[in-house]
């Protein structure tokens, strides 16, 4: 049959290979006998510590336990809530020299939830598929670096003999991504912060799709902003000025005017995503009930708007304000605006919340020459469209980068099928005991705190 007709089966081979391929995607096998660093990451990701209910506890002594097959590693556990429910879990590997500022390696506990029906594999299995790929809910967010961490370190100890110069702290935070206000700002606050006497912080960063390392050198904040207009009711039929619907929507037309402009910036290649002001409306509230919906023939007479505000840590707040009760919310129209500022533009000392990332930072200097030396490669340092736990580091003005070494990873945080590849890790790996190598062993200078 196939001498017959050759070119017929020739039409139908890519065809089949399609299929067999897509087949073949679907039916990965589970990898059985990982090696012992693959495996610790799998029993890691085994642990639920997804909100609404973290098991931190579970998580904290798998970590510990692990923690006593590193020489020289200390460990202890904070607690800043009175129900001593949500702990912190700090090592440290005490450098010769500990009077020199120290760096933080930190990583949260906790994770979003997930869908489980949406997932390939139950999200708490750490599936690990003949492709190597470990799917898990905190596989890239950010259960990996933790672990990263401190097996970088066991690495660099058992087979390099390593002796730090400085101290080097490894944090594991609960809460971060419920605010960190139980967790990482109340350690930023706590006397036992103070004694670390931290000079450099690495936190979580996120995956990158391509060649390149992404690093992150500040947040946006957000701001969550309600407008309220006020005004005369009156019967659906009449026109008359100040009503407050009228009032509002005349805000909303500037709002948007406001909006089109920092997105023009975007679209012309001008700004990324996170470096200008993002706005977008949440919720409209007007009209007066009734049992099928709403009067329509009355005009009511209070009307609001809630609107999501990202600023980066270029803007500034106070022309930010400036704007909004003036433009947004005029009291001449009959309109009042309530800001919650979810977090500070500006550090202790009102500097722009930023690290900077070129040589006035020695930090960052010795940080990408260890990537470089690692192999890797940096992206253009990037603010981050979100916030992290870094905010409360650098609101104390201790310079703090963002990184979590994936490359060639598709972004999957809070998304499902969340999964990193058993290569990208191991790589990670070694990137972080270049980087710790040569962050904790610098001399210069010790009194460079913050920019
Ligand atoms: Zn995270």
């Amino acid at each position: 049959m196939s001498e017959q007709h050759p070119s017929r089966h020739h039409r139908l081979l890519p065809f089949l290979l399609l299929i067999s391929l897509s087949s073949a995607a679907q039916n990965h096998h589970q990898i059985q006998n990982p090696p012992p660093t693959i495996a610790r990451f799998q029993q890691y990701l085994r642990i639920s510590t997804a909100h609404p209910d973290p098991d931190y506890v579970s998580a904290i002594n798998f970590l510990t336990n692990f923690s006593h097959s590193i020489p020289f590693l200390q460990s202890q556990n904070l607690y800043f809530t009175p129900e001593r429910n949500k702990p912190l879990l700090l090592f440290t590997l005490p450098g010769s020299d500990p009077s020199l500022p120290s760096i933080l390696l930190n990583s949260h506990l906790d994770s979003v939830p997930a869908e489980p029906s949406k997932w390939a594999h139950p999200p708490f299995s750490a599936h690990y598929s003949s492709d190597g790929k470990i799917f898990a809910r905190g596989a890239q967010d950010d259960k990996c670096i933790g672990l990263q961490y401190l097996e970088a370190i066991k690495g660099l100890i058992e087979e390099k003999s390593f002796s730090p110069l400085r101290n080097i702290h490894i944090s594991f935070v609960p809460d971060e991504e419920i605010g960190g206000f139980d967790g990482m700002a109340k350690f930023a606050t706590s006397d036992e912060f103070k004694k670390l006497n931290v000079g450099f912080v690495l936190d979580e960063g996120q995956a990158s799709p391509g060649d390149e390392y992404r690093v992150f050198y500040a947040d946006r904040q957000p701001w969550h902003i309600v407008i309220k207009a006020v005004g005369m009711p009156g019967h659906g039929s009449r026109m008359f000025d100040n009503g407050a619907m009228e009032n509002l929507m005349k805000s909303i037309e500037v709002i948007t005017k406001f909006r089109d402009a920092e997105f023009d910036k975007v679209k012309a290649g001008l700004a990324a995503n996170s470096e200008v002001i993002s706005m977008n409306p949440v919720f409209l509230k007007a009209g007066i009930p009734s049992p099928t919906g709403f009067v329509m023939n009355m005009q009511p007479s209070e009307a609001e708007a809630g609107f999501d505000l990202r600023l980066p840590p270029t803007a500034d707040p106070d022309a930010m304000r400036r704007r909004i009760t003036e433009e947004w919310a005029p009291s001449w129209r009959n309109m009042t605006v309530e800001i919650t500022a979810k977090g500070s533009l500006r550090d202790y000392r009102g500097r722009p919340l930023l690290t900077f990332t070129n040589d006035s930072n020695p930090w960052w200097s010795v940080f990408k020459q260890a990537v470089t030396s690692a192999g890797g490669k940096l992206g253009k340092p990037e603010i981050l469209s979100s916030t992290t736990d870094a905010r409360f580091m650098r609101q104390l003005g201790i310079p703090t980068i963002g990184f979590s070494p994936m490359k060639n990873t598709p972004i999957l945080l809070h998304d499902h099928n969340e999964f990193l590849k058993d290569s990208v890790y191991l790589e990670g790996i070694k990137v972080y005991e270049s980087v710790i190598k040569s962050l904790s062993s610098f001399t210069e200078p010790s009194s460079y705190h913050a920019q």
